[in-house]
């Protein structure tokens, strides 16, 4: 079937209709643009002046635009904007038991912050992945509750991946292949043992707490005097952002809040 295709000599702008002409396009045009929110690309047209020759919306793909509640959690089609995914995960969390949906639950109360209603209201889950921004503030989110990912090519189909420790290969660079597009994101639901913050993952992936401690004083004091979490975000003079030593002082805090929170939570 057809879809609008606008041409000029600077650039062509193509609306596919379905997944499988989405997939074509980016294998005929391997260096085409995906815009979804345009939020971070119209800053690097506006700001940075870059250029893309070949532009693809997504916007009419089906499958990017859905959302649905498998066995493992909640699956975000790449383009639902952050208003609409805020939607869904606050009506799971009022339909579905507590234990499942802390992992929502966190995300509500980060996307609070995230800029304001006119971006959130334009602005995909999927940009926020695949710009892979050292400061977005979903990323560490998704790898803190290992999220799955969806990508897709023509040839290859359809393949999963974990957002883990792996996934960010570099600023703006993912485990994303040349001809791939992203499909969907599932976050996944919270299971008992599972705590819904990006320490969660820092004290069990990368193992800053001595096996066997319990949750009390002294695994806060271990973290905080042998330096670990220093050690494991490591911040070097002059790091993009500046302010070295407050950033450095809001892991520790970050911590102490996060220690507290779970100590309520099973007190
Ligand atoms: P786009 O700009 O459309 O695309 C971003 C990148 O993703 C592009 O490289 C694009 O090609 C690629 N892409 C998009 N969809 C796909 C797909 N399906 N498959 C493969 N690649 C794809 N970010 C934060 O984390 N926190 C904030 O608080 C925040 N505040 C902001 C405030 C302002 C004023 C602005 C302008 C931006 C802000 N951002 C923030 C950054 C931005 O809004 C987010 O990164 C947003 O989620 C990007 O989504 P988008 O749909 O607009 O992406």
């Amino acid at each position: 079937t057809e879809y609008l295709r606008f041409e000029s000599d600077r650039c062509t702008w193509l609306r596919p209709t379905s997944l499988q002409q989405l997939l074509e396009i980016k294998e005929t045009y391997p260096d085409c643009k995906l815009v979804t929110g345009n939020t971070e690309i119209g800053i690097e047209v506006k700001f940075q002046k870059r250029h893309f020759k070949v532009m693809v919306s997504p916007a009419f793909v089906k499958e990017l635009r859905e959302v649905k509640t498998t066995d493992l959690g909640i699956q975000f089609g790449a383009s639902v904007t952050l208003t609409d995914m805020e939607k869904h995960l606050r009506l799971a969390v009022q339909t579905m038991p507590e234990e499942r949906t802390r992992v929502f639950i966190g995300f509500l109360e980060m996307l609070k912050w995230f800029a304001g209603h006119q971006i959130r209201n334009v602005a995909s889950l999927g940009g926020n992945v695949m710009n892979a921004s050292p400061i977005s503030d979903l990323n560490p989110l998704l790898m803190a509750c290992n999220a799955e990912i969806e990508f897709a090519a023509a040839k290859q189909g359809h393949r999963r991946v974990k957002i883990d420790t792996d996934f960010f290969r570099g600023y703006k660079k993912t485990r994303v292949r040349p001809l791939e597009i992203l499909v969907s994101i599932t976050i996944p639901f919270s299971s008992e043992v599972r705590k819904d913050a990006y320490f969660s993952y820092l004290l069990e992936e990368e193992s800053v707490c001595p096996e066997d401690s319990k949750w009390d004083n002294s695994l806060l004091e271990y973290a905080c005097s042998k330096d670990l979490l220093q050690a494991d975000l490591p911040l070097p003079v002059g790091a993009p952002g500046g302010m070295v030593a407050y950033r450095k002082t809001l892991t520790l805090s970050f911590f102490f809040r996060f220690y507290l929170s779970v100590l309520q939570r099973i007190e």
